[in-house]
């Protein structure tokens, strides 16, 4: 057994080391046996989210660790298995999707007490791969492990990433790629799609099941309630309201927002051709695959209220017996969608202008300064995070780039800002550290994840893990890092599509 070294597994989690969703078993998921990884080599082991998670600090180091992590071991004691979802991709409903390049590893407890899931995303074809290799692009692996660790660090909800493994293998995309295996975890990876998939092809029962096991798991506190149902669907609205609330407010395009990259545990979860936005544009599209911008930065909480449209419809069966009823149950839902958000999005709007009285004109005030970023071309992180230094001196003309002939509007807006403030009674640079606090001064912006990936493409991470520890910092200035705060130069962007 691979495992035979103590020190791979610490003996209380080996205990612990219950299947959880795993336990489910058909037809909720199929076992799956990952493919063999050749030349496996570990380009990023994550150790401190590995301790958090009750991982040995040697485990990394330990033999049995890399044949994990590249899926050319099993799990001690654990059945890896995919699961069976279904989604609206693009809108257009698929009836039939799964965990097609996933499989879960392991689930265990953390020293916390919190379950985990470890997936390796890559490792191979599932019964879900629908003719698809199963495998994933060293190039899309970098992007996925890099967005989780920037949003996390950001304190926005999201899966993690544990571990990268590079290899010799090649797949085949636009054209011939370097291959990788991307470990992650996350308390469960339950998506809208699990509960469209049952509701569609699994009998009521069936869809209880899932929902029950996710409220036992992961909503505990809502085991006895006598609307347990109803009561955690709202807890979804909720999470998921908040959610892209907190995107919004950080310029975050997820660039893929079908109901199956949904969790029901509120994360943002994968990533594919997302993007921070740089130059303020409201209908800016990350993804060069959505045509008809679909999922537009200004459109995504209209998104995230129709993906939460959608898990209710599956789950109008859960919600009552009479149809009737189930429908206005549902429709509360999805207006208690819009309150979490609208009252989310202003809070967090707020705190960024460094508001701290809610008042009628916010909206206002906020609406007249993303016309001036949107009118200057301003770079959305850069322009917060510069406000802050506005407050007392006058930096009106290098704050943002205005057309000639449109400062004064600047001007104006920067007038009625602080006197907005000194009502409030603001202390300037109190007020000025609280902005810091929230605008972040550095963001994943494509082109440094770009030259991380050609790096790694070289052989080489240096780039990654620096980048990586710039963004495990958004708030703090980093001497020596100016240059990961700087924008990519004006039509040199970087076109990135769904191809992975
Ligand atoms: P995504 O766009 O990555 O969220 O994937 C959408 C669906 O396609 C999911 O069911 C994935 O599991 C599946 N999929 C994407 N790429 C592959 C691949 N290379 N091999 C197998 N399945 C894949
Ligand atoms: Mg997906």
């Amino acid at each position: 057994m691979v495992l035979a070294d103590r020190c791979v597994m610490p003996e209380a989690m080996r205990a612990l080391a219950a299947p959880r969703f795993g336990a489910l078993s058909a037809p909720f998921m199929q076992p799956v046996i990952a493919r063999p990884l050749p030349n496996p080599q570990l380009l990023y082991l994550n150790t401190g989210l590995a301790q958090d998670l009750g991982l040995d600090r040697s485990w990394g180091d330990s033999p049995a660790a890399l044949p994990l992590l590249a899926g050319n071991a099993p799990w001690p004691g654990q059945t890896a298995f995919a699961s069976a979802y279904a989604g609206h991709q693009f809108g257009a409903w698929v009836p039939r999707l799964g965990d097609g390049r996933v499989l879960t590893l392991a689930e265990w407890q953390a020293p916390d007490g919190g379950p985990v899931e470890l997936q390796l995303k890559g490792a191979g074809p599932t019964p879900y791969a629908r003719g698809s290799d199963g495998r994933a692009t060293l190039r899309s692996s970098i992007r996925e492990l890099l967005a989780c660790e920037a949003l996390h660090a950001l304190g926005v909800p999201t899966t993690r990433a544990l571990a990268l493994v590079g290899s010799s293998l090649a797949v085949m995309r636009d054209e011939p790629e370097a291959a990788a295996v991307l470990s992650r975890t996350a308390p469960c990876f339950v998506r809208f799609g699990h509960f469209e998939f049952h509701a569609r092809h699994g009998s009521p029962q069936q869809l209880a099941a899932l929902a029950d096991h996710v409220i036992e798991h992961h909503f505990p506190y809502l085991v006895q309630q006598p609307q347990r149902h109803a009561a955690w669907l709202a807890e979804v609205i909720e999470l998921t309201a908040a959610l892209f609330a907190h995107w919004q407010t950080l310029g975050f395009c997820h660039g893929v927002l079908n109901t199956d990259n949904l969790s029901v545990l509120g994360l943002t979860l994968d990533y594919g051709p997302y993007g921070f936005m740089e130059r303020f544009r409201p209908h800016h599209v990350c993804n060069a695959s959505d045509h008809e911008g679909r999922y537009a930065y200004t459109a995504q909480p209209t998104i995230g209220r129709w993906n939460c449209a959608r898990l209710l419809e599956a789950c109008l069966g859960l919600l009552d017996k009479q149809p009737e009823m189930a429908r206005e149950q549902a429709a509360a839902l999805l207006l208690y969608y819009d309150e979490i958000y609208r009252s989310e999005v202003m809070r967090r709007w707020r705190a960024k202008l460094g508001l701290r009285e809610v008042r009628a004109g916010d909206a206002g005030l906020l609406n007249r300064w993303l016309t001036l970023l949107q009118r200057g071309k301003a770079d959305f992180t850069l322009a917060f995070r510069n406000l802050a230094g506005a407050i007392q001196i006058d930096p009106a003309e290098t704050l943002i780039l205005l057309p000639p002939g449109q400062d004064a509007a600047l001007g104006d807006w920067l007038n009625d800002w602080r006197a907005r403030l000194a009502s409030e009674g603001a202390v300037p640079t109190e007020r000025a550290a609280a902005m810091r606090r929230v605008n972040p001064r550095y963001v994943l912006r494509n082109h440094l994840a770009q030259a991380a990936i050609e790096d790694a493409q070289r052989g080489s991470s240096t780039k990654l893990q620096r980048l990586l520890a710039v963004l495990a910092r958004p708030f703090d200035e980093q001497k020596g890092a100016e240059h990961y705060a700087a924008p990519q130069r004006e039509g040199t962007e970087l076109e990135v599509g769904c191809s992975a």
